[in-house]
């Protein structure tokens, strides 16, 4: 089975994208939906949590304190090191389980991880067939996450900071998808990788 990493920046539209390719059938893991899961109340995240950082990292309602934690890691560089620490190797596992349920049950023509740091994070290439970026203007950008999120500008743009440059992601993309049209640019896109994926998921060399 074929295995993709779709990434793309903040606002980019990746999710927007990955839920068109499971409307034709792709079978979907998103890193970004493992990281809350294991960090809502009862997750496999929290118990190491308060281990490492106290109760002060928990909500009332028992799930993982984004805010505080957020505050935390700007405030005292070791911090990030050790809530990666914690936190990576849980979403690595619930991936992989994820991941060989999805190619057991042979439901799917292709699976698509949708990794926001896939550039960033090194393994990840190495882990898929092939690199979808969704591409579009970083002005583009800016303007989606102050309308989808409230932010301002400068708060866009110092989350865009810390990511991969635009040049990065196509650096490493065998396939590219523009998404600085309208939404209804997106589905001759959708359509033409969607058959090029099952086409070569039927390939054994070209999948993963
Ligand atoms: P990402 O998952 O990469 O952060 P999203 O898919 O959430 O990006 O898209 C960011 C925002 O922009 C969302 O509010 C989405 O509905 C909107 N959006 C995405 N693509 C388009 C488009 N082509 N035209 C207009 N709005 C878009």
């Amino acid at each position: 089975m074929l295995e993709i990493g779709l990434t793309g920046g903040i606002g980019s539209g990746k999710t927007r994208v990955a839920d068109m390719f499971a409307a034709h059938g792709a079978a979907l893991i998103d890193t970004d939906l493992l990281a809350h899961e294991i960090t809502a109340p009862g997750g496999l995240a929290i118990a190491p949590l308060v281990a490492a950082f106290g109760p002060r990292c928990l909500r009332v309602d028992g799930a993982m304190d984004r805010d505080a934690m957020r505050a935390l890691v700007f405030s005292d560089p070791t911090a990030k090191a050790r809530l990666e620490a914690i936190t990576h190797p849980l979403i690595r596992q619930l991936t992989e389980t994820r991941a060989a349920a999805i190619r057991a049950g042979g439901q799917h023509p292709y699976l698509i991880y949708v990794v926001p740091l896939l550039v960033e994070s090194g393994t990840w290439r190495t882990r898929v067939g092939r690199v979808l970026v969704v591409d579009c203007l970083e002005a583009t950008q800016v303007a989606r996450v102050m309308a989808r999120n409230g932010f301002t500008r400068e708060q866009v743009q110092a989350i865009m900071d810390r990511q991969a440059t635009r040049a990065a992601r196509l650096a490493v993309a065998d396939d590219v998808i523009d998404n600085d049209g309208p939404p209804e640019a997106l589905a001759p896109q959708v359509e033409r990788l969607d058959a090029l994926y099952r086409l070569l998921s039927q390939t054994p060399d070209s999948a993963a």
